[in-house]
């Protein structure tokens, strides 16, 4: 079989069609239901505490940090106080290696590493101003109070949270692997890293990425309602969304407030379906989770995120190299190949290693257009080191992405699309034609040519939603929401410690808030207060007064 004809065969193996599509919607429902059932079950619908106010600390500088799975995130938010604000941010590679450390605290050591070179790389005055202070006063702690950086920690992992600033890592997902670390409070692990550098630092509350998506969205939406589902397709893929208490049949342990009948859900989805009713099985998606360090599990994740389609890609390009009759990345003669050169894949190429193929060269692949892909071959050399590939190779190359990225876009929908239905407002009176609003993060939602538009496409052809509620659905970036709204709930739980009064900052305004500076975002009086209600909102995620925070929202926003 020629080249061509075997592209073609693997592409046909990620078609997924609309009947799939379907039958993955109504399984989705299903596994919902199951998981606000009980605990234990595929899509472990985690229930989140949320509390806390704005309350008038909106001077100072605060920290966020964000562990997605792939980078960390590092930034301050500087309150000036007078209606602006500056943020500044970096962002480092996880090293591979710290992601499956033999301990955890090899992992929290690094992260708090990082913290100290940003702040004495971005704050040093202030820092150093800090250290000084910490050893002309004498408190049990070594510094005084307001002499420390609140940080706000965006950990993207399965947590069961029990405060505004302390959850239990359930499990590891997205690669990682450090038994040590499963049970214990992830802010206190980085919280001793911390005191162990000595930093003038507190770990004040912690969110998941999901959650702060929903949060920050809800209030950056064009609309007058808020959205109703936060999503993540990055590293990982997860989703938060607005479920009501009656539908929550499981214990919630605590007691809480009902009066608002509504709770945000962490669904955890990348585990949907881990028993594989209805997601595809090709040859390669088996042979990725035999060779993973978590068999079995994160079954949607491993079809669906960044993490793992580069991966896919890699080992449909290795089994067609292994077939010695099909002429990929190897024409014996330079007359073969428009370069006119001959095709050589180095031994060190990432092709050969596992995980050694990045997504976001699917998204070169998908983005190239052009009659002679020049732009794809050349990130060929470049990051895969083959060598004057062939058009034709890149041809191949360019489908197989394209089918694995179509499939990915489609998965997608049906969480989104089960979440949305499940929320009845596509055909809710109430909700006043408005569009049902759902916010989304992560590089490949983001980066990926026509993820979004592949997602549309495939909402049509769900029952109960078509071409006419697919109209309805409106799906916006909210660009590291989670990373900002982390910093503004370092504020908020500040502000709950001193007990300080809560001040009625909702407004009822929105819009479409930010325009992103590099490193400076420059807010107006309005925005500046919505910053502070997406803190506001997920803080009433992360502790127990969310009864509180939910009323504002309702009386105000909703
Ligand atoms: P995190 O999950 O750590 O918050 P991101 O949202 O940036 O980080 O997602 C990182 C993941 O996205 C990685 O798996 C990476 O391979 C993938 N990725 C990065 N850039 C692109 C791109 N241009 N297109 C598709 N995927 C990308
Ligand atoms: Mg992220």
């Amino acid at each position: 079989m020629g080249l061509t004809a075997e592209t073609n065969r693997i592409v046909r193996e990620f078609d997924y069609s609309d009947d799939q599509l379907n039958q993955g919607v109504s399984e989705f429902l299903a596994q919902m239901e199951l998981g606000l059932e009980k605990d234990g079950t595929s899509l472990s619908q985690i229930p989140t505490y949320v509390t806390g106010v704005p309350n008038g600390t909106e001077k100072g500088l605060y920290l966020a940090v964000d562990l997605g799975g792939t980078n960390f995130r590092v930034c301050s938010i500087q309150l000036n106080g007078d209606t602006t604000f500056n943020l500044t941010y970096s962002k480092v590679a996880i090293p591979r290696e710290l992601m499956t450390a033999k301990t955890a605290k090899e992992l929290f050591s690094f992260l708090a590493k990082q913290i100290e070179v940003f702040l004495r790389t971005h704050h040093n005055e202030h820092f150093e101003h800090r250290m000084r202070r910490r050893f002309t006063f004498s408190n049990p702690e070594g510094f005084q109070d307001e002499e420390i950086f609140r940080l706000g920690f965006t950990f993207s992992f399965p947590v069961q949270q029990i405060g505004i600033n302390k959850g239990i890592l359930m499990r590891w997902t997205k690669g990682f692997d450090i038994p040590d670390a499963v049970g214990k409070d992830v802010c206190e692990l980085l919280q001793t890293e911390i005191d162990r550098l000595g930093l003038p630092v507190k770990v004040a509350a912690l969110v998941n990425d999901t959650v702060g998506t929903l949060m920050a969205r809800s209030y950056t939406s064009p609309g007058k309602q808020g959205a109703v589902l936060g999503a993540i397709f990055g590293t990982g893929t997860n989703g938060a969304y607005i479920e009501k208490l009656a539908n929550i049949k499981k214990n919630v342990p605590g007691s809480f407030d009902k009066s608002t009948g509504d709770m945000v859900i962490n669904t955890e989805w990348g585990s949907f379906d881990n028993q594989l009713n209805v997601l595809p099985r090709t040859p390669w998606d088996h042979k990725l989770d035999e060779d993973s360090n978590n068999r079995g599990f994160q079954m949607f994740e491993k079809r669906v995120s960044g993490m793992f389609l580069g991966e896919i890609l890699r080992l449909t390009i290795v089994d067609l190299l292994k077939q010695e009759n099909i002429q990929l990345f190897r024409d014996a003669n330079s007359s073969h190949n428009d370069w006119v050169s001959t095709t050589t894949v180095a031994p060190e190429s990432g092709l050969f290693k596992q995980w050694g193929v990045d997504t976001a060269i699917m998204s070169v692949a998908a983005a190239d257009n052009t009659p002679s892909l020049g732009t794809l071959r050349q990130a060929l050399e470049d990051q895969l080191l083959v060598y004057s590939p062939s058009l034709e190779d890149a041809q191949a190359f360019k489908a197989i992405a394209e089918a694995i990225g179509r499939r990915a876009a489609r998965l997608s929908a049906i969480a989104v699309a089960a979440i949305v239905l499940k929320t009845g407002k596509l055909n809710d009176p109430s909700w006043d034609g408005e569009p049902v609003d759902v916010g989304v993060d992560g590089s490949l939602v983001e980066h990926y040519p026509y993820f979004r538009d592949m997602m549309y496409e495939a909402f049509k052809t769900i029952e109960g939603i078509g071409e006419e509620g697919a109209n309805k659905i409106q799906i916006g970036i909210a660009k590291d929401g989670s990373g900002v709204g982390a910093a503004l709930i370092a504020l908020v739980a500040t502000a709950m410690e001193k007990n300080q009064p809560t001040p009625e900052v909702l407004s009822k305004q929105r819009s479409s808030i930010f325009s992103v500076g590099r490193i400076r975002w420059e807010l107006s009086r309005v925005s500046w207060w919505q910053w502070a209600g997406v803190g506001l909102l997920t803080a009433f995620v992360a502790s127990r007064r969310r009864d509180y925070l939910f009323g504002l929202w309702r009386r105000y926003v909703a």
